[in-house]
């Protein structure tokens, strides 16, 4: 079976190896490089960010993180890429209202290990938290990494198990004919395909549209920091207004706004002020610290906040997987497995039916 992916992000890379090892012949389309967007914008934190648990996308993600461990070590493994793959918990500020029964409600899976510190035990933790920080829930399984080298690692991996990256490819068209995705059409070229997958991230609407149909997924801009982190003032992640996620490499991430400003692709003064005002009140030494770089990305959004996964009704062969909004690193895993169970099987591994596009899309 040949499978034509369009999108180089994190989806579309990460579901090209999984479709590659199951035996699919597999071509890939993106039209700037691997991770040329939302995939390398992101901080690469493996945690839910303001998602509500105790949901089918609560489940998701559980087993997504739980992939994780493996999908690092086998692509190490693979390409030699370190993807920084930091296991030592978050602190999350807890405010004045907040009670242990909140803190209960995010161990979302006993591998969390959820914990209230409070005073001492707070700064013995993490001595650069300002002393006006008095009580955290700290999650000592919340892990994250570096993204931009993961979304490279799995590029890397798919060229080395036969996928044919065609990177600097922008896909004008899906070609649809007799209620069956047939082919893509890049500059120029027609190339035919058993199935084709859309995995363009923000930019999944215009796909949509050039075989005449709509599905809504708009951008959410996200504005980012690093500072320079050397030597470290955080051992943690810490997670209040503002997230700070400290990088073995040698950054500290601050991020990140979420924004309805269409594709702007701009790093705006009050995005960057309200990042910096946060993460100084939450640790007031990183006021000295050199701003090493800043940038923003495009997140893919749905209506509901929701993934869309799964077969486009009405048309065979054709299937989508966008709109993982915030938490996309963390759900790419499990993605790659459930979208490789639909192609070459038929069914995804898990019941996720509350996430296929039909809801979107205007009853038969
Ligand atoms: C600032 C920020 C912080 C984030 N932090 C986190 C986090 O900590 N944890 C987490 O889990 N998630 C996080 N996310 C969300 C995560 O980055 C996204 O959900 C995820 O990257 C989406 O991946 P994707 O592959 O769908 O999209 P993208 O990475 O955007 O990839 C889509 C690709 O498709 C290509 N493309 C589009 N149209 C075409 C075409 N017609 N032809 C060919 N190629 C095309 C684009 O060039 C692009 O490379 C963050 C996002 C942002 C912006």
């Amino acid at each position: 079976m040949k499978v034509l992916i369009v999108g180089g992000g994190i989806i579309g890379c990460a579901t090209a190896y999984e479709l590659a090892k199951s035996g699919c012949e597999v071509a890939l389309f993106e039209r700037a490089t691997p991770g040329a967007e939302a995939s390398s914008a992101a901080a690469g934190l493996l945690a839910l960010l303001g998602a509500p648990t105790d949901t089918t996308f609560a489940r998701l993600a559980v087993a997504s993180w739980r992939l994780y461990p493996d999908v690092v070590r086998e692509l190490q493994a693979r390409t030699g890429i370190d993807v920084e793959h930091v296991t030592r918990g978050t602190i999350y500020p807890m405010s004045t209202t907040q009670t242990r029964g909140d803190a209960e409600a995010l161990a979302l899976m006993p591998e969390l290990g959820v914990e209230v510190l409070e005073g001492k035990d707070v700064q013995a933790l993490e001595p650069a938290l300002s002393p006006k920080v008095r009580r955290v829930i700290f999650v000592k399984g919340d892990h994250w990494l570096n993204n931009q080298r993961l979304v490279l690692a799995y590029a890397q991996a798919v060229a080395a198990v036969g996928v044919e990256l065609r990177t600097g490819e922008n896909v004008s068209r899906v070609i649809v004919e007799g209620a069956r995705a047939r082919a893509v059409v890049t500059e120029g070229e027609r190339v035919e395909g058993d199935a084709v997958l859309l995995a363009a991230g923000a930019w999944t609407s215009e796909l949509v549209a050039s075989f005449g149909m709509r599905l809504r997924v708009e951008p959410r801009r996200g504005q980012m920091i690093a500072l320079a982190h050397v030597p470290p003032v955080l051992t943690y992640c810490v997670h209040g207004e503002a997230y700070l996620a400290p990088r073995p490499s040698g950054e500290l991430l601050i991020g990140a706004t979420v924004e309805r400003a269409g594709f702007q692709r701009a790093v705006t003064a009050e995005g960057i002020a309200s990042l910096l005002r946060a993460a100084i009140e939450l640790v007031p030494s990183l006021r000295d610290l050199p701003i090493a770089r800043t940038w923003c990305g495009f997140r893919p959004w749905a209506p509901d906040g929701l993934p869309i996964l799964g077969p486009w009704p009405g048309i065979e062969g054709l299937f989508v997987a966008t709109a993982h909004f915030r938490n996309g690193i963390l759900l790419a895993p499990i993605t790659a497995r459930l979208m490789t169970d639909w192609i070459t099987a038929g069914k995804p591994g898990m019941d996720v039916t509350e996430f296929l596009p039909d809801r979107f899309l205007p009853r038969a």
